[in-house]
């Protein structure tokens, strides 16, 4: 099963992603959590990513597809993977598709979540993740039991330095100017499922789920 997990920042990708790659005991490719290591592991590529997070840019293509392309060489994705994050450009998706061939695979299904413009800036900004485990809470729709502290793991939780309304603005941008074409670019290659994702994080998980059973076939 190779699914696309899209959807503008704060849609839902990453809550969502970590539940199927859990349940379908697939990796769960973030390519967001793999240049956040590196830049805090400050290795060269999280050196050349750093400032493109920081400014809410999108890290060049080329780079992007590198990691993209050496990450789903690995054997733990023969049997399938979730995408989170990751294509955001047509160059992107068309790469992608490129490197699927080569590995004799296919797409199973493109899933957006669709979250209204309005409701993303509050979903960013409230957005809060576990040092530790990587688990992902909100202040609001998602709160650990005991403020700041992970449920899953006990670890501190911290607000990603990009999370800010400011930053969340200029990538709400980018994504509808880079990332939005690629709804239709998916529509045209019959692979596309929305899905609403303005409700909540368990009833977003089960429409997910009803997609997934309908490609696992
Ligand atoms: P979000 O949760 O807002 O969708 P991510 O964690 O996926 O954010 O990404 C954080 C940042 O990492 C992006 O703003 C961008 O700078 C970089 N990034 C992640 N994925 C990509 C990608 N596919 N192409 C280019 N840059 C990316
Ligand atoms: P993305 O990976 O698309 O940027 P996340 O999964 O990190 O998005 O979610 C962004 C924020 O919104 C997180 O704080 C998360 O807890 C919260 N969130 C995710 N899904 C929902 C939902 N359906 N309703 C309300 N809040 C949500
Ligand atoms: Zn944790």
């Amino acid at each position: 099963m190779q699914i696309i997990m899209m959807g503008a920042p704060g849609a839902g990708k990453g809550t969502q992603a970590a539940k199927i790659a859990t349940k379908y005991e697939i990796p769960q490719i973030s390519t967001g959590d793999m240049f956040r290591s590196a830049v805090a592991e400050g290795t060269e590529l999280g050196k050349q990513a750093k400032e493109y997070m920081s400014a809410g840019k999108l890290v060049p293509d080329e780079v992007t597809i590198g990691i993209v392309r050496e990450r789903l060489a690995k054997s733990d994705c023969e049997k399938g993977f979730i995408l989170d994050g990751f294509p955001r450009t047509v160059e992107q998706a068309d790469a992608l598709g490129k490197i699927l061939s080569d590995l004799g695979k296919e797409i199973s299904a493109v899933i957006n979540i669709d979250v209204p413009l309005s409701d993303l800036i509050e979903r960013g900004v409230g957005r809060r993740i576990c040092k530790s485990c990587g688990a992902t809470y909100h202040i609001k729709f998602n709160a650990p039991v005991k403020e700041n502290v992970c449920d899953a793991c006990g670890g501190e939780l911290y607000q990603r330095a990009d999370d800010t309304a400011e930053t969340m603005t200029k990538r709400l941008s980018v994504y509808e100017a880079s990332t939005r074409p690629l709804i239709d670019y998916y529509k045209n290659a019959g692979v596309y499922v929305e899905i609403d994702g303005r409700q909540s994080i368990s009833a977003v998980t089960e429409a997910l789920n009803k997609v997934l059973l309908s490609v696992e076939g």
